[in-house]
């Protein structure tokens, strides 16, 4: 590639194409246009998207965003709202599960969060990228080496690219912010989150449970209809199904029936026979934060900067904020002649996302301690706690903003649906 002192100030290259990485990717070029170079790194854009079997609640915030990035409608085609929400909390043995909490799905008359498949998504996400000119290279990050104005990227394949700025959008185990001597602070759970599609007999009405159970959250989040070849509609739902990390391989390894066994006792039978549509693939669950968010011509963006357990879906909205807070910054600065990797521009990244990720890692961390217990006292706080905000319109109304991500003002335009 060649790399001329005009075009280097003027690139960005992105380590990771998840989907905070591609949102981020689509999101500068489609501001910046033929302004900016943006080269996209990652091994795994050779490789089927609909390998990861999980599904995302898509707050409306996120949603907001794909629509100011001419992505919404194709997305809202995979889609499936939800339409309400039910928590229950008890322990597995119990004949029934009485419900403790329930929400309306819309908050001002908006939904407040879409159910999607991460390959739909980032397939869709991929098809954008290429069509509006991200340069797309389907190879890993090995390093960098930061030298003045400029950052020399190497890739896998021996080139080496200089760029104004590294996005490293690298996951949780970030060898980019390794690199960077960037401290992580960490914690596991001991907790994995099984994940697998599931059909049913009757329809799901667009209703999320979540079942609170000793070993961790139990969450069956509806996915829209698959229509068949033969015209038959297929329903289905996603599970994710938080179990001690010491039982999953047993549990995985188990006969299909007992596997099965295990699922009822959990999902239950209220939307008549259910099947595992999909093999269920097994994350290892924990907390992790960066201690900066940003580095010398380097920025970390989604899960290299934070890691948060799923119990509240909120780990892909965090990094789709990021995206949008980062585009935002580097887009402001460039259209006024600014270096998108000076130390100014990238503090306004780092002082712009700590407090929100500080928020929910605590949010998220607590809520998990709270409910993944069985301790009697602690069980009939809690229990008392979700009576009391059922009863509560205006707090429900609160923690409903909350997922949804419209609680904040100050969010960042594309959050807000504004183009940037
Ligand atoms: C069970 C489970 C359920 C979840 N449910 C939800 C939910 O409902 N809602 C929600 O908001 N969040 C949810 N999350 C969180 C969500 O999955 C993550 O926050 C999100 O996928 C992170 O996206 P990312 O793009 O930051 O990172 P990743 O998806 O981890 O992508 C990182 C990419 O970087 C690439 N890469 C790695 N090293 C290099 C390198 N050296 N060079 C170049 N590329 C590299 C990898 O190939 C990969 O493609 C869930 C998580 C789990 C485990």
């Amino acid at each position: 590639m060649g790399a001329g002192a005009g075009m280097e100030r003027s690139r960005i290259v992105i380590a990771g194409g998840g989907l905070a990485g591609l949102s981020l990717s689509l999101a500068l070029k489609r501001a910046l246009g033929d302004d900016v170079d943006v080269v996209m790194c990652d091994p795994a854009l050779s490789r089927d998207p609909h390998g990861d079997r999980r599904s995302f609640a898509i707050a409306a915030s996120a949603r907001r965003m794909f629509e100011a990035l001419g992505l919404w409608d194709k997305v809202a085609d995979k889609a499936q709202p939800i339409l309400d929400m039910v928590i229950t909390d008890s322990s597995l043995q119990d004949p029934v599960r009485p419900t403790f909490l329930t929400f309306e799905g819309a908050v001002e008359g908006e939904v407040f969060a879409h159910m999607v498949t991460s390959g739909d998504l980032t397939a869709l996400l991929l098809d954008a990228c290429r069509d509006i000119g991200v340069n797309l290279r389907p190879e890993g990050v090995k390093g960098f080496s930061v030298r003045g104005a400029r950052t020399d990227v190497m890739l896998a394949g021996g080139e080496t690219i200089s760029a104004a700025l590294l996005v490293a959008a690298d996951g949780a185990r970030s060898r980019l912010r390794e690199q960077a001597g960037i401290g992580w602070i960490f914690w596991p759970y001991n907790q994995s989150g099984i994940v697998a599609t599931i059909s049913h007999e009757r329809d799901h009405e667009g209703r999320a449970v979540e079942h609170f159970l000793p070993a961790g959250p139990f969450a069956i989040l509806p996915l829209k209809d698959e229509v068949l070849p033969d015209g038959a509609v297929r329903h289905r739902s996603s599970i994710v199904w938080s179990e001690r990390s010491g039982n999953v391989p047993a549990l995985l390894e188990s006969h299909p029936e007992d596997l099965q066994a295990e699922l009822e006792k959990r999902f239950g039978l209220q939307l008549g026979k259910i099947a595992f549509e999909t093999k269920p693939q097994a994350y290892p669950l924990a907390f992790g934060v960066a201690r900066s968010f940003v580095g010398e011509r380097l920025a970390l963006l989604g899960d290299a900067a934070h890691l948060i357990h799923p119990i509240a879906g909120q780990g892909l909205n965090l990094g789709l904020h990021d995206a949008a807070a980062l585009a935002e910054i580097i887009t402001d600065a460039m259209r006024l002649g600014m270096d998108p990797g000076s130390p100014d521009v990238l503090l306004q990244y780092e002082r712009a996302r700590r407090a929100d990720i500080t928020a929910m890692g605590i949010m998220t961390d607590g809520l998990n301690r709270l409910f993944s217990n069985d301790l009697l006292p602690v069980r009939l706080i809690r229990d008392f706690g979700l009576g009391l905000v059922d009863r509560m319109p205006g707090l429900k109304r609160f923690f409903i903003r909350e997922a949804a991500g419209l609680r904040r003002e100050d969010a960042p335009r594309l959050l807000r649906g504004e183009a940037l």
